[in-house]
């Protein structure tokens, strides 16, 4: 390498005072073999010259840490409290849930029920009569899950 000193009219590079980055300047003057004033090539400004090396680093390639990955994903809800209950969420949608809640009749202790009859509970809401349980009782699958209630049975 070949190592000439610097001159008036050189390139070098130098924080600029206006651009506020480090740029490309030509040297304007030098004192002793060290540069005082440059111009810098971007905006023309002329100023004292200012070593890219002490700068903390204004200028340059942003080393953007932008964390990828991690925290923003959204993990899987694990496998859904218990296979049953969603069975039974899943049975109550297709019986109860397309709505034909036109056919239920209201639920009454006093009644007496059949298995897969549609019924309309005060409480529960709508629900499909799972199991009739004689002596007086029946399980009905609603939307909170299976109750087992009084019936006329
Ligand atoms: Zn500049």
């Amino acid at each position: 390498m070949t190592k000439r000193p610097k001159a008036a009219g050189d390139h070098i590079e130098s924080r600029c005072t206006r651009c506020k980055e480090v740029t490309n300047h030509i040297i304007v003057a030098m004192v002793e073999g060290r540069v005082v004033r440059v111009q810098c090539n971007i905006c023309d400004g002329i100023h004292n010259y200012y070593p890219p090396s002490t700068a903390k680093p204004v200028s340059t390639k942003e080393a953007q840490p932008r964390s990828t990955s991690a925290k923003a994903a959204p993990r899987e809800p694990r496998a859904p409290r218990n296979r049953a209950a969603v069975a039974d969420a899943e049975e109550w949608e297709s019986m109860v849930g397309r709505g034909d809640s036109e056919s239920a009749r209201p639920y009454s202790m006093e009644r007496a029920f059949k298995a897969g009859e549609l019924v309309r509970h005060p409480t529960f809401g709508m629900g499909v009569v799972k199991a009739v349980l004689p002596p007086a009782k029946v399980e009905i699958l609603f939307q909170a899950g299976r109750k087992l209630l009084r019936s006329g049975n």
